[in-house]
């Protein structure tokens, strides 16, 4: 099933507005993790900034007194010196055991309580702990040892945690505090979407019905429009929008399908005029032959007379065939390389016998060589009803031309008669079918307005173009022009006229 236009662009619409805003989303989505994370690790750093600073500071107070000369000369004084000194540092504390692991030294404020387990024998490097002391609270412990002479003290350095893990609890509420906005943004992120997309899928199915709305209407009027009422046009509201212009395109096609039905109409009932004609013409005759007895000499009269009408009407027919068949392009497209100038001047030889029995002169000066590429049978029949023309409206002593020559890509053709020539308000209208200047003589010569018409589609459907010029009294010149096929061989000069 294939959904309305209304549905398609709503959906497409929709569609896109889902790309845009989920690429939004997923961009909004990762510059807020990139900021998480960027504040995490500030956060991160902060705290472990702090306890770098306190086991800094644990740090150098062991090594001061490690470095210091008179460990080695005094080790009991400058110890009792050191702790002595550990005072000013009210949240550190110190203890000092010897080799047995017994305390022998302490921070005076250090709650006996609190005293840690002395370090492992095997330590050798200071060492940093985290622990929870008795009374002390959570303390970092820097545990080291310390030679002198031939003595072995153990030395822990406790430093309270109290402000680090102030600093440590406060870098993950604000972790936290992170946490939640993101996943705020997140949600609202990714509950907003689905209603962004109903939203605008809704408005976009409106807006589409809206903006169709006048193609539905034309719709309807435009069913009304048939063979019947090919009068109608459709109302364009808006000339310059898409619908206006659709509409103008479509009154436009609707006129040419109206001059078509006229012209069909009128072809028709011309045609079976023109047939009609003929065929009263034999039926009277007929009838004549069978209404009273005849002499042998009159029997033949009239039957010479049918076998004329009825070479009128196979002219005719044969007309009406090929005129079909230019319109429905029922010809094989034949495309044969030919010398137009050579075929010129075979249908005037063919035709001089006719121009002589009517006592005109014939000028054919068809000498240079015009290759074109053409079907012959068809070519030959518009030079041949060109040339029965002239003949038939030239009187007696008239004189024909015929001439060929080549102008820039294209080969001319000219055929001039001084003949009765035609009067400028029918010169436009020759080339229609059915259509005489003069009806009654026309039929008398035999022609029955179709010749110029079918000339005009075989030049036509060879790509070419015919014109006609003329003067009443003066004559006629009849120009056909063909494109020139350059690419071709040599072809052999035509005329020796
Ligand atoms: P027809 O078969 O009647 O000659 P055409 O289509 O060949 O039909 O010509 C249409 C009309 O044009 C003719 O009836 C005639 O009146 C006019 N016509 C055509 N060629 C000439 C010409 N060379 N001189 C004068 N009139 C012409």
């Amino acid at each position: 099933m294939r959904l309305s236009i209304r549905w398609r662009l709503a959906l497409w619409n929709t569609f896109a507005l889902a790309c845009v805003l989920s690429l939004l989303g997923g961009l909004v989505f990762w510059l807020f993790r990139q900021t998480h994370e960027r504040i995490d690790r500030a956060l991160q750093e902060r705290a472990e900034h702090a306890l770098l600073n306190l086991d800094q500071s644990l740090l150098q107070q062991f090594q001061q007194l490690k470095n210091d000369p008179q460990v080695q000369t005094d080790m009991p004084k400058r110890l009792a010196h050191w702790i002595y000194e550990f005072k000013e540092h009210d949240s550190f504390f110190c203890v000092v055991y010897d080799q047995t692991g017994r305390a022998i030294l302490k921070t005076e404020e250090m709650p006996s309580q609190s005293a840690p387990e002395p370090p492992r024998e095997d330590l050798t490097a200071p060492q940093y702990q985290e622990v929870s002391i008795p009374v002390l609270g959570r303390q970092r412990v820097l545990q080291g040892r310390l030679h002198a002479g031939s003595e072995n003290y153990a030395i822990v350095l406790l430093a309270s945690l109290a402000e680090i893990d102030r600093v440590r609890l406060e870098v993950q509420n604000e972790r936290a505090e992170v946490d939640r906005e993101f996943r705020a943004v997140a949600s609202f992120v990714a509950a907003s979407i689905p209603v962004a997309i109903l939203f605008v899928g809704g408005v976009g199915y409106l807006l589409a019905r809206k903006a169709l709305a006048p193609v539905d209407r034309l719709n309807r009027l435009a069913e009304g429009i048939n063979a019947k009422r090919l009068d109608r046009r459709l109302p364009v509201l808006h000339p310059d929008d898409e619908l206006g212009r659709l509409t103008t395109t479509i009154n436009a096609m609707i006129a040419r399908l109206e001059r078509s039905f006229a012209e069909i109409r009128r072809f028709t009932g011309d045609a079976s005029h023109e047939l009609r004609t003929p065929l009263t013409a034999i039926r009277a005759e007929a009838e004549i032959a069978l209404a009273k007895p005849m002499t042998p000499a009159e029997h033949n009269h009239l039957l010479g007379s049918i076998l004329e009408e009825c070479d009128r009407l196979t002219r005719l027919t044969d007309q009406l065939l090929n005129l079909s068949r230019e319109d429905s392009n029922g010809f094989t497209q034949v495309r044969d390389l030919l010398d137009l100038s050579a075929l010129v001047k075979q249908v005037t030889e063919t035709m001089t016998p006719l121009m002589e029995s009517k006592g005109l002169h014939l000028e054919c000066a068809c000498r240079l060589a015009l290759p074109i590429r053409g079907d012959e049978s068809r070519l030959r029949q518009v030079f041949i009803n060109l040339l029965d023309n002239a003949i038939k409206y030239t009187p007696r002593d008239g004189r024909i031309t015929v001439e060929s020559c080549r102008d820039g890509n294209n080969a001319l053709v000219r055929i001039r008669d001084n003949g009765i020539g035609i009067a400028s308000e029918h010169q436009e209208r020759v080339f229609e079918r059915f259509y005489r200047v003069d009806k009654a003589r026309g039929r008398a010569e035999g022609g029955a307005g179709l010749g110029l018409s079918i000339a005009r589609s075989i030049i036509q459907s060879h790509g070419g173009a015919i014109t006609l010029s003329s003067e009443q009294g003066a004559g006629t010149t009849v120009v056909v022009q063909l494109a020139l096929n350059e690419l071709s061989p040599a072809l052999g000069s035509a005329g020796r006229s």
